[in-house]
Order: C-alpha cells, then structure tokens, then sequence
C-alpha cells in the first residue's frame, strides 16, 4: 500500500501542485481547502503526511494543529507558507509544544525544488498504517468496550446497556469510535469489528449473569454486518459458545445507513427477531426512513438521537419531533429510547411524555466494567424499590 498524504490549503494551485509533486514521491494523495471539510473526512486523517498551510480563511493551520492534537494524532506535518514569518515560527513552536510531529516549514516558492529534503527522513521512519494497526487492535485487547446505562424511566429500573467500543492506543491513548470508525469501514474491517466486540459483550454478560444480573447489552452493527453471508450461523455459533439465549442482546443498527438498503437483507433481520434478539434503530432522526420500510422492518426499539433530545428545552421544533416519535413508537408496538439525556428537566419531560427508556450523561456516562459493576451495585442498593438491598459480591467482575 502506498504512503498516504493529505495537501490542507485553500489555494487550488499549491494543491494541484503538492498533489503532483507527492504522487511522484509514491504517495497517494487527499486534498482538502478547509477545516470544515477535513471535520467532514476524518478518514483523511490517517495520512502519514500532512502538508499544512497556515491561512486558511477564517481558519487558521493552528486552528488544524489544535485538532491534530485534540486526535492525538501523530502525522508528520509540513507547514508551507508563501513566506517565512513569526507566524510561521509560532506554529511550529506550538505544534512541538503539542507533542505533533513538525517536519519543519517550507516556502511555497519552494516547493518544487524542497520538497524531497522533507520526505526522505519520513520515509525512513514510517510508521505503520493506521489500517494494520487497527487490525491489530481487533484482535489484541486494545479495543475495548464501554458500558452505557439503559435507564426505564418511569420506574428507574436499569433494565440494560450499550456497550461502546473504545481503542487504548498504544501512542496516541484512548480514541473514541468517530476517529477509528470510518478506517474499520474504509479498510474492510468492520465485521471483524463487530465479531469482536460480540465476543466481548457476551463475556461480560456471562460475569454479570454469575452475580445474578439480567441485564440485555446493546451492540452497535452496521449495514455490512447484516449483509454478509452466513451471518445467522455465525450468530448461532457465537451465543451456543457462551450458552446465552439471544435475548440476552440487542443489535443497534443506526439510521443514517438508511433502512431502505436493508429491505432485501430483512429476512436476516427477520431471523434475529425471530430468535428472541431485540433491533433497535439507531439515531432515529437522522436519516431518511419510510415509514412503511420502519414498519415492515423487525425493529423492536427506537432510538431518538440526541441532537433532538438536546434541544427539547429550546426548541419547540425539536419538542413536537420527539413527543411525535414518542406517540408513533408507541402506536407500533416499538419501545422508544432517549438518547443523550442531559439534565434532569429532559428526564422528566420525557418520563412526562411517556418515553419508555433513556440513556444520557445525566443517568450515567459510559463506564469501564469494573465502573458500571460498581456503580449497578450502588443503585441497587439505593432506596429504588426495583433493587432489593440484598446484592451479590462484586468482587470477582470486571
Ligand atoms: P451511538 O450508538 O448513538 O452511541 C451514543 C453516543 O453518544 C456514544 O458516543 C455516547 O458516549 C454518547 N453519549 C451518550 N450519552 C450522551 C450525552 O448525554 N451527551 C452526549 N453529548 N453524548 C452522549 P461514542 O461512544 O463516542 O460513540 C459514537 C458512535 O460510534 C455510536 O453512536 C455508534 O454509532 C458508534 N459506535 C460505538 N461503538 C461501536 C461499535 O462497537 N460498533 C459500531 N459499529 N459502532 C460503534
Ligand atoms: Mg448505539
Ligand atoms: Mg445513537
């Protein structure tokens, strides 16, 4: 696979040019003119190289090296600049400070002639791809999953969570889905992926059942997992290996995907539903659905995603979508899910208005097993007449 690069300037002719000028060096090559659009493609951002220039309109090349370094990022970075400047001196001062790796600066009239001096110790010291070292992950224990509180409201019942997967780096330290997502897609390796993090949530399943917990987990899937061959058997298999009834999980599948593409995989969703496993449809809102299609489609759960759950108190827009979604859950015989509950007057217009279940940083922000064990068993022995005061030991889980 060849060295990737990514050319961040406004100015179409120095991108045309770096382009040219990498590709002969062997690189392929990514362009964007803004910081917005780099948001856009984090994907790009797996280059081993970035050319960076500094005025970028409204936005500055520190404003990137800012969220270089917010991604913990450690791509090597040419600052190019029409001249040398105290500005220019500034950034690389303060991209060392940040921990990034500055390459160093070269004037865009020099270009042609000065770009080889800046690749040839780069290509010494290449590290390697960001796709290996994901696929490396999948399979050692540097990714892990997180657990979410699914809370019912009315009763306060926690009756399961969402499991989120988190990648410990080993130099960048812990990424969170949205930076490593888009390479698993990219790079073909979102089944393994979600094979992966199955295998997981039945582990922890297995411990919490020990301390005589029923608790359903909610594993993220995407489109691809549903669409490959054979995955029912391979599902089967999984839940026999653990001796867990299908039941025991939810697969969240988000919107945004659009459900439509799922019509001709129904029959496998159909044999999941069929098993006893319960679907959600994930950040509901956000895409496009029919409603015919969400109707005709096994969904047992609706999730209202949270960018609508958050404006509730602002926006009367925002209120009537989610008190609609509410009512038409309802009416389809669906339980309907908060997502991103963030204050207690969310919680109680949505208990309010009837919202089954919800999940958000005020209830609990996703935890490591040992947190969620720890903090199960504080609710449990709170005063909720859900949770007898008796609990089991928590010792042994994790
Ligand atoms: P999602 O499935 O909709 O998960 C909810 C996201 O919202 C999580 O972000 C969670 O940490 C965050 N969240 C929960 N409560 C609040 C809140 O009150 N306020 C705010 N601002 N955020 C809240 P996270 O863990 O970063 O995951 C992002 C997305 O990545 C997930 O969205 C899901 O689509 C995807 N994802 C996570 N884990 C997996 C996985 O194992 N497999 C797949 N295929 N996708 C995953
Ligand atoms: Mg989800
Ligand atoms: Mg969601």
């Amino acid at each position: 696979m060849p060295s990737t690069a990514l050319v961040i300037d406004d100015d179409y002719d120095v991108q045309h040019l770096s382009k040219l000028l990498l590709e002969q060096h062997g690189f392929a090559v990514e362009t964007v003119g803004s910081l917005g659009e780099l948001a856009r493609k984090p994907a790009l951002l797996e280059a081993e190289l970035i050319l960076l220039d500094l005025g970028l309109g409204k936005f500055t090349g520190l404003d990137i090296l800012d969220y270089l370094h917010d991604l913990r990022l450690q791509t090597a970075v040419l600052l190019i600049s029409a001249s040398a400047s105290q500005a220019v001196d500034h950034a690389l001062e303060v991209g060392r400070q940040k921990g990034l790796n500055m390459l160093g600066f070269l004037p865009k009239a020099r270009l042609l002639g000065g770009l080889a001096d800046f690749l040839a110790p780069l290509a010494a010291s290449a590290k390697a791809p960001w796709a290996a070292e994901l696929e490396h992950a999948i399979e050692s224990d540097e990714l892990f999953l997180v657990y979410q509180p699914k809370k019912a409201l009315k009763s306060g019942e926690i009756t399961g969570v969402e499991a989120l997967v988190r990648w410990q780096h080993p130099r960048c330290g812990l990424l969170f889905p949205d930076s490593f997502i888009p390479l698993a897609e990219k790079h073909d390796l979102m089944n393994a992926l979600t094979w992966q993090m199955l295998e997981l949530a039945l582990i922890q399943q297995t411990r919490w059942r020990a301390l005589g917990w029923d608790l359903n987990i909610a594993v993220n899937i995407s489109a691809e997992f549903i669409r490959a061959k054979g995955v029912i058997k391979t599902f089967d298999a999984l839940l026999k290996r653990h001796a867990l009834p299908a039941p025991a999980l939810t697969l969240e599948l988000t919107e945004s995907v659009g459900i439509e593409c799922l019509g001709y995989a129904s029959h496998v969703l159909e044999a999941l539903r069929d098993r006893g496993c319960r679907l959600a449809l994930d950040d509901f809102g956000t895409g496009y659905s029919s409603l015919v299609q969400l109707y005709r489609l096994p969904f047992g759960e609706l999730k209202v995603d949270r960018r609508f759950v958050n404006s509730l108190e602002s926006d009367e827009a925002a209120c009537a979508i989610v008190l609609s979604v509410i009512d038409m859950g309802k009416r389809l015989g669906m339980d309907v899910v908060a997502e991103g509950i963030e204050t207690a007057h969310q919680l109680e217009r949505l208990t309010q208005a009837g919202c089954g279940l919800g999940q958000g940083y005020f209830i609990s922000r996703p935890l490591t097993a040992a947190a969620f064990t720890h903090w199960f068993k504080t609710q449990r022995s709170s005063s909720n007449p859900h949770y007898p005061a008796s609990t089991p030991s928590i010792s042994s889980a994790s």
